[in-house]
């Protein structure tokens, strides 16, 4: 090692959570170094995710995904207002497209008006294709308060106030391991100028790398670390004009929301995530998956013409249950869930991680308050 020094907080990854988290801490007075593995920010999942602003319509009641859902939805329209975020509430369709996905529907809107979602509009289908004529519907919930946004312009503008606030973040500085000692943690960063470096806090947001820095970090309990598996999701972007002007899902699936179409703040329409259990991570799109989103779209879009579809990009949901088991709330663990002081790792932090990433960044910054 070349280099020993140290630093107040020390935040492990410039994903949109944990710039989200920086930003906090820095605004609270707090000294501020983000160490990221890559060159760039918001590069990994953070650059592959739909840029939906979620309602918070499935998350179990009580649960810190329902609560720092509906809590950062409503701080990011805020925030994004204030600052010029490029984004828009656009609402999003759920649709049924037979009885037995309509009897699926109502129990989603009384169990989004049990976690305080805010209002939905039950709709007909003549009332869903009223509003788009393109839908194939038996019947349809309109969330008002979903929305889309330039997640890249969000991300700019946290690592812009943890700037401003005196916050730093170092680029291509990987934390190879830590270590617990009697004032805080001791880290090794590597990259071009490998250190020793020491904080009295720290905060674990490496996104698929959080749980294989935990393994890494000497005294911490090995009961305290989740199991990490991994569940790409695939998207298809739609040659010509789309033919919706709200986002449009199915009934969610198991463990994804199904095949959804959302667009970018340009109207482009895409298609996707699908759910698929990998063991190695790859964003590979491979254009035989096509074929089953032509079936699943035109439950909804029958319209859908053939070879419409192009493999776009994917990314991959950082699971921390594996395949088949309940869905897991976020992980955000601090010392009263492992016992060492100054430190909190965020694990499962797949969506809503970019619409709950204000809320989380307050939680977080409070834990360590
Ligand atoms: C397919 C898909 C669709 C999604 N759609 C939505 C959506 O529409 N709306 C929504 O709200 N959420 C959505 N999400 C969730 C959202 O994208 C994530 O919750 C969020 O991006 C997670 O951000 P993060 O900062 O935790 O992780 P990341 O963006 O993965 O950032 C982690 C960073 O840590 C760095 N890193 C890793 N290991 C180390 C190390 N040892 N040292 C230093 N740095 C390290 C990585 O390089 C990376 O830059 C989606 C997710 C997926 C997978």
């Amino acid at each position: 090692m070349s280099e020993e020094s140290s630093v107040d907080c020390v935040v492990a990854g410039a994903g949109v959570v944990g710039l989200a988290i920086a930003r906090a801490l820095a605004l609270k007075g707090r000294e501020v170094l983000v160490l990221e593995a890559t060159g760039l920010i918001g590069s990994d999942t953070s650059a592959r995710n739909s840029e939906v602003i979620h309602a918070g319509l499935y998350y179990a009641a009580g649960s810190l995904k329902a609560r720092l859902c509906i809590e950062g939805r409503e701080a990011l329209y805020a925030y994004c207002a204030e600052r010029g975020i490029p984004h828009r509430r656009c609402g999003k369709l759920i649709v049924a497209t037979d009885a037995a996905e309509t009897e699926k529907l109502a129990a989603i809107d009384a169990h989004a008006r049990a976690c305080g979602v805010g209002n939905l509009d039950y709709l007909t289908g003549a009332q869903a294709r009223a509003l788009e004529q393109a839908l194939n519907a038996e019947a349809a919930l309109f969330s008002p308060s979903t929305g889309i946004i330039d997640s890249h312009a969000l991300m700019l503008a946290y690592r812009g106030e943890l700037e401003d606030a005196g916050g730093m973040i170092a680029f291509n500085a990987p934390i190879l391991r830590g270590e617990v000692t009697a004032s805080g943690i001791m880290l090794e960063v590597g990259g071009a100028e490998p250190m020793r470096l020491a904080c009295s806090t720290f905060v674990n947001a490496a996104g698929h790398g959080a749980v294989p820095l935990a393994r890494a970090i000497d005294g911490l309990p090995a009961e305290a670390i989740p199991q990490a598996y991994l569940c790409k999701g695939s998207y298809f972007t739609l040659s010509g004009r789309a033919p919706f002007s709200r986002l449009v899902y199915p009934v969610p699936e198991h463990a994804g929301l199904g095949v959804h179409l959302t667009l970018d703040l340009g109207g482009q329409a895409r298609f996707g995530p699908d759910t698929e259990w990998i063991d190695t991570p790859n964003y590979d799109v491979d254009p035989a998956r096509g074929e089953k989103f032509y079936a699943a779209i035109r439950r909804y879009w029958p319209a859908l013409p053939d070879g419409a579809l192009n493999p776009a990009y994917a990314g991959i949901r950082p699971k921390i249950v594996p395949p088949g088991a309940p869905a897991a709330d976020f992980r955000i663990d601090g010392p009263a869930e492992h016992g060492v002081q100054g430190l909190v790792q965020l694990f499962g932090i797949e969506s809503p991680g970019l619409t709950a990433s204000l809320a989380i960044g307050e939680l977080v910054a409070g834990k360590l308050g």
